[in-house]
């Protein structure tokens, strides 16, 4: 389709070539119906069914450019999707920064201060920093302290292929295999910036049950990233036992390939500010030999650590202290 881009308000208009070269086929959805939110809280809705049941967090627009998980939760509210049992909640998160959306810099509306999934520990929460993503995180965190099951959506600037990052707890994964898809689990640490919310307090404490996940869902603006976003929404809440099995098998329906898991053992973090790959690599290429140079992080190699690397994520826009890539391997 011709290059559009999608704004805030929800209207479609040509797109600069000199903005992105990928054409925006997603529509962003108009969030002034959940502005004042329904439990206190601005853009979040909560729905809490008689049956008693686990509390489960939908959670879109972590960062602000990711539009698909929006889309995705404006679907399940607009076909009123409840919970049988337990406690729903749909939030979505830094919309000051999905607001700030600029066709001439369609990455810029990421964030509005600093990156919002780099936040999550209770020093820098209860601490006296202050951001646009930090007040928003204090005034969201009650909803995800409360949380039994978290499903934060996300999408990416490169890679076609959906992803489920389950961090490092066995019973993440457990909860990915449960989903069935994506149909590639990745198993890591996180970022050397700061903590995600799929790794705050409980959700990365393997004594507790509370369990979160991360699916990225696939490039930001392709319209199969909504689609699985829906469908990773409808089985979440399956797995999860909020919703009955023919409602998800309803929406999201069909067999899908089996799921293989990535361990990441290593995380490229940028030390200089010329940092360059050697080749525009898109995510989950295998790098067959130890010591193949991957980039040039100012001047100096960075090479694949083993035989049969695979590349998880590679970031095209970088700087110092960001996460360039991380490196790992497929495990039975
Ligand atoms: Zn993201």
């Amino acid at each position: 389709m011709r290059g559009v881009h999608a704004t805030a308000a929800g209207t479609l208009r040509p797109l600069s070539a000199m903005a992105t070269r990928i054409p925006i086929e997603i529509e962003a959805p108009d969030l002034a119906p959940y502005a004042a939110g329904n439990a206190g809280i601005p853009y979040m809705m909560s729905f809490c069914a008689a049956a008693p049941g686990p509390h489960v967090v939908l959670n879109a627009l972590m960062h602000g450019n990711e539009i698909c998980g929006a889309i995705a939760l404006d679907h399940l509210l607009q076909h009123k999707v409840v919970p049988a049992r337990g406690t729903l909640a749909f939030v979505f998160c830094n919309v000051d920064a999905y607001r700030s959306f600029d066709p001439a810099a369609p990455n810029a509306s990421r964030y509005i201060d600093e990156d919002m999934n780099r936040v999550w520990d209770r020093a820098t929460l209860d601490g006296k920093r202050y951001s646009s993503e930090l007040m928003r995180a204090r005034t969201l965190r009650p909803v995800f302290d409360t949380a039994d099951y978290l499903l934060d959506l996300h999408s990416m600037q490169f890679g076609d292929t959906p992803l489920i990052l389950a961090g490092m707890v066995e019973k993440s994964v457990a909860l990915a295999r449960r989903l069935g898809t994506p149909s590639v689990i990745v198993r890591d640490r996180g970022h050397v910036a700061g903590p995600r919310l799929r790794d705050y307090a409980a959700f990365a404490d393997a004594a507790s049950p509370k369990t979160a996940l991360l699916v990225e869902c696939g490039q930001h603006w392709e319209k199969s990233s909504a689609e699985v976003a829906i469908m990773a929404c409808y089985r979440f809440l399956s797995a999860c036992g909020v919703i009955d099995p023919p409602q998800a098998a309803e929406r999201a329906p069909g067999r899908h390939p089996p799921q293989r898991v990535i361990e990441v053992t290593d995380a490229v973090t940028v030390a200089s500010d010329d940092f360059r790959f050697i080749v525009p690599y898109r995510g989950l290429e295998v790098i067959s030999k130890a010591g193949t140079e991957i980039a040039r992080d100012g001047g100096r190699a960075v090479v694949t650590p083993y035989d049969n690397c695979v590349l998880v994520m590679p970031s095209p826009q970088l700087s110092r202290g960001q996460t360039a890539v991380r490196l790992g391997h497929y495990v039975p």
